[in-house]
């Protein structure tokens, strides 16, 4: 899907995007306009991804326990999107309630097809979502920087563990044909956090 304002997010058979970001106007709107517009630029995204927003089913489940792994009192709104096969984080989503939305789409679910997989993405997801400065809104693109990525796999990994980052990279390997130059990078950095981390106890 080419609507996806959100590339922070793993989007699959995209590795061919170029890295690092772009540039980020900062909004000198009032906070209400500011507000008004990120409301707006987020119902825009939802339609294009006929997303709708859920609280039940074994999906959010795992959201909920991603969240409490980060400590977070707040569950995120959680969307499922029948358009596209990714999974983002709304970027300067937490300025409308505090809350903040994370978006995974069926066909990635699908494909992820197991748990474990799934609270990798969502953890990932999560951990872009709590550093997010807000600086950005929601139609604002950022490409996917590896460094990024890297400091929220690991982010993530202190939140929910070594495992559920572990799978989610050897699953999506696994579907792109046991090949993922990618996959094999990320997931030698979070074994490298794990040595280092075993070392320092
Ligand atoms: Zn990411």
């Amino acid at each position: 899907m080419r609507l996806i304002p959100v590339f922070a997010g793993i989007l699959l058979g995209t590795s061919v995007l170029p890295a690092g970001k772009l540039s980020l106007i900062k909004s000198n709107d009032a906070p209400s306009k500011a507000l008004t517009a990120q409301v707006s630029c987020e119902n825009r995204f939802f339609r294009a991804a006929r997303a709708k927003e859920t609280t039940g089913g074994p999906e959010h489940q795992v959201m909920r326990r991603v969240a409490s792994a980060f400590g977070r009192r707040d569950i995120p709104h959680f969307y499922i999107a029948e358009e596209g096969n990714n999974a983002a984080y709304i970027a300067g989503s937490s300025s409308v309630d505090g809350k903040g939305k994370i978006v995974i789409s069926r066909t990635f679910i699908k494909l992820l097809a197991n748990t474990l997989a799934l609270e990798g993405i969502l953890a990932h997801e999560m951990a872009h979502l709590v550093s997010d400065d807000g600086a950005c809104g929601c139609d604002q693109w950022i490409m996917r920087d590896p460094m990024q990525e890297k400091a929220a796999d690991a982010l993530a990994a202190k939140a929910v563990g070594y495992g559920p980052l572990r799978a989610f990279f050897l699953r999506i390997k696994e579907t792109q044909g046991g090949c993922s130059m990618e996959m094999d990078d990320r997931l030698q950095a979070i074994d490298a956090l794990e040595k280092m981390e075993r070392n320092q106890r």
